[in-house]
């Protein structure tokens, strides 16, 4: 009885772990630490070097899902090649995986009976949800496959109604798809790669992408400017989906601290 209430006023963790140096991950996790410090969550980085063993991550996953404290738990990807990404990420306790990356949880989400949701679908439905922008009965294409977008916004956006169209780096006449969506989703990470030409007029575009430009700038995958005056609604970056996938880590942070582990 005394570790229950214990667990109650003990101060919820997420716990990151990270391997190696990349910039780009040390950003994206200072952002993910400044955002449990607003919503009131402990916040614990377990960074290990380039050259960690498989065995030591494995064993520091497997101490974390007993932390009662610690309600979250995630892997910043990117991993180097030695490491066994996927054995990883199913290693992590189902209740406390917010990034929703684990088997288990990506099968609740494809038959529409989630326990989380990855991040940045959540996100991008969020930002479409404010700004009243439905799925039902719209043709929406989504070019890039990756485990963490395509796949998973695919399953979401099926679940909403919309036919949905994958595309990828493999696909003939790509233009032939995105010219006829109502909504084009591009997740591909090349800057300038969604131009004029391949988008209807009064499409949505939502850009995924977060690349750098020649100047070293922050920029998406769209041609920004000209689409602008071409579609009805476009996402800019930064300050569109990347942060509404931080917003959506919070609140699957929110759904792990209420799930009773006893
Ligand atoms: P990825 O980087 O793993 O793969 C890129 C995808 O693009 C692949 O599926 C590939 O088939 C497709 N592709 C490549 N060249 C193509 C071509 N010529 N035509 C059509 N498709 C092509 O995918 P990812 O992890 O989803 O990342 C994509 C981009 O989104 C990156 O810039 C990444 O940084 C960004 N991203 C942003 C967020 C966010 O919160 N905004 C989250 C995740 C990823």
């Amino acid at each position: 009885m005394a570790w229950k209430v214990s667990c109650y006023l003990t101060k919820p963790k997420l716990a990151v772990i990270m391997v190696g140096d990349n910039p780009a991950s040390l950003a994206y996790i200072k952002g993910k630490q400044k955002d449990c410090e607003e919503c009131g969550i402990d916040f614990k980085l377990s960074h290990f070097p380039e050259n960690v063993s498989q065995e030591e991550i494995e064993k520091e996953i497997e101490g974390l899902n007993f932390i009662p404290s610690v309600r979250g738990i995630l892997i910043q990807l990117p991993l180097p090649e030695h490491l066994d990404k996927n054995r990883l990420i199913n290693l992590i306790d189902p209740s406390k995986d917010v990034d929703c990356f684990c088997e288990l949880n990506l099968g609740r989400l494809f038959i529409d009976h989630p326990m989380y949701e990855p991040c940045t679908p959540r996100g991008i439905l969020d930002l479409c949800n404010f700004y009243r922008i439905g799925f039902k009965g719209k043709n929406c294409v989504i070019i890039g496959r990756s485990d963490i977008v395509g796949k998973p916004l695919a399953a979401m956006l099926i679940n909403e109604g919309a036919t949905v169209t994958v595309c990828h780096s493999q696909t003939k006449d790509l233009k032939h798809y995105t010219t006829y969506a109502d909504v084009v989703i591009c997740a591909v990470g090349i800057p300038q790669f969604l131009t004029n030409d391949m988008v209807k007029e009064g499409a949505i575009v939502i850009d995924v992408g977060i690349n750098r430009d020649e100047e070293g700038k922050l920029c998406g995958d769209a041609d920004f400017e000209n689409l602008k005056n071409k579609v009805s609604a476009i996402t800019p970056v930064p300050g569109g989906v990347g942060l509404m996938t931080r917003a959506a880590l919070m609140k699957n942070m929110a759904k792990a601290i209420n799930i009773k582990h006893w």
